[in-house]
């Protein structure tokens, strides 16, 4: 279960044929700019040595510096980053913000590192790759298992190179100049999105049912965010363990559970196996977790008539078509997770101007951006009779398009 760049490329086409592009820009466009790959020894606790490998893609820079999130994973490998590096760029464009894309990542578990462990192998990923960052030309957040912590050790090890430089990478503690709202802004771009589409179909967030599969920074906030509007939420589930109940779900509970237990494992409700959760009944499915988890089978029998990407690339193509042809509307994750890099993007504004908003100002600038980028969307995907994905590849890869034409080669 993972991205591929052919997969994220398969979209790619599809909108690039809609909009004429040549075979040249078309190739100009979907190459990455640049692939860092470093070595990362550190001093175990035990003594020993341990090697890792961190990567760095830089996708496309047209629009603006780089922009992406870092992810600590076991299953990391280049054609993985390469593909969430495209995301990125495409992300980026779909939501107006001046920025470009890529992504990073390292090849581990850190569940099986100490602090200390995780702490010197984050300080040598940063000091392998401080030349090729800055505030200016490519800027790391947090992404599947990195958090604030991160981002502050990212910050101060790439300072002791380059002096105070606060916007080298977003999703820094609020202590640290970190954005208030930064943490939750993935999981309230989902139900913002979520609100958008169902607003143009006549409906509430208070008149769906959800299911949420991943219960980290995205899933949780979603869940929070949604309940919170009055939306029923059928089914929640991480790694440790998957719930349903038709009759709702305690969200609080389970958030409180959370917060004491560190993962939902134990939790008390009506719990089904985790392949089966995306397959229960209900209206809307917000796969928040990793990528690749609806597949052809999983979209074959999917209950759900909406799907709202908060994971990176959960769907792949196969899966993409076989929704699309059950009638099943997909809101892409280049839109429908946007709320996380355009507070990063906030963040960014706030250290370049040594000014911090309030929280008000946080969800209020996220809103502006959102409520319009999803209007523009739909109005593409009537006008060229796509779905929403395509229309948001078309979007995105027009404005990238258009900057790249103007620089000139
Ligand atoms: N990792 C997040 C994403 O995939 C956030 C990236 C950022 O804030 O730069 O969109």
């Amino acid at each position: 279960m993972s991205n591929s760049f052919a997969d994220v490329n398969r979209y790619f086409e599809r909108a690039a044929s809609i909009l004429g592009l040549s075979e040249a820009v078309k190739k100009q466009l979907e190459t990455p700019h640049r692939e860092i790959r470093v070595e990362c020894n550190i001093r175990m606790d035990d003594g020993t040595i341990g090697t890792f490998t961190g990567f760095r893609v830089q996708h496309d820079n047209a629009r603006g510096p780089f922009k992406g999130g870092l992810r600590f994973h076991p299953e990391v490998e280049i054609d993985e980053v390469r593909a969430l590096a495209s995301l990125m760029t495409w992300k980026t464009a779909v939501v107006g913000i001046p920025y470009g894309g890529a992504k990073g990542g390292i090849t581990v578990d850190p569940a099986t590192l100490s602090r200390g462990e995780l702490e010197r192998l984050t300080r040598k990923f940063t000091a392998g790759i401080h030349e090729l960052i800055g505030d200016t030309v490519d800027i790391p957040a947090p992404d599947v298992n990195t958090n604030a912590q991160v981002m502050a050790w990212i910050m101060d090890e790439y300072s002791k190179f380059h002096g105070f430089r606060p916007g080298v990478v977003t999703g820094k503690p609020v202590d640290l100049f970190g954005s208030v709202g930064r943490e939750e802004a993935t999981g309230r771009g989902v139900m913002i999105a979520t609100e958008e589409h169902l607003k143009s179909q006549g409906k509430t967030l208070a008149d769906a049912t959800y299911i949420i599969q991943g219960f980290g920074n995205v899933g949780n906030n979603a869940a929070r965010l949604i309940a919170g509007a009055g939306g029923k939420i059928l089914g929640i589930g991480d790694h440790t363990g998957s719930y349903y109940d038709p009759a709702g779900l305690d969200i609080s509970g389970a958030l409180a559970w959370q917060a004491t237990h560190r993962s939902l494992a134990g939790w008390k409700a009506p719990s089904v196996q985790r392949e089966a959760l995306v397959l229960q009944r209900g209206d809307v499915l917000i796969p928040a977790a990793l990528g690749g988890v609806i597949t052809p089978v999983v979209a074959r029998e999917v209950q759900c008539s909406l799907i709202v990407e908060g994971a990176n690339g959960p769907t792949t193509p196969d899966a993409d078509e076989i929704l699309h042809r059950r009638g099943i509307t997909v809101i892409p994750d280049i839109y429908a997770n946007a709320g996380g890099v355009t507070v990063s993007y906030f963040e960014w504004v706030q250290n370049i101007q040594q000014f911090a908003w309030d929280e008000a100002r946080v969800r209020r600038e996220l809103e502006t951006i959102m409520r319009p980028a999803y209007a523009k969307l739909a109005e593409v995907a009537q006008a060229h009779s796509v779905d929403m994905r395509t229309a948001a590849f078309i979007v995105a890869i027009d404005r990238v398009a258009r900057a790249t034409e103007l620089r000139g080669a």
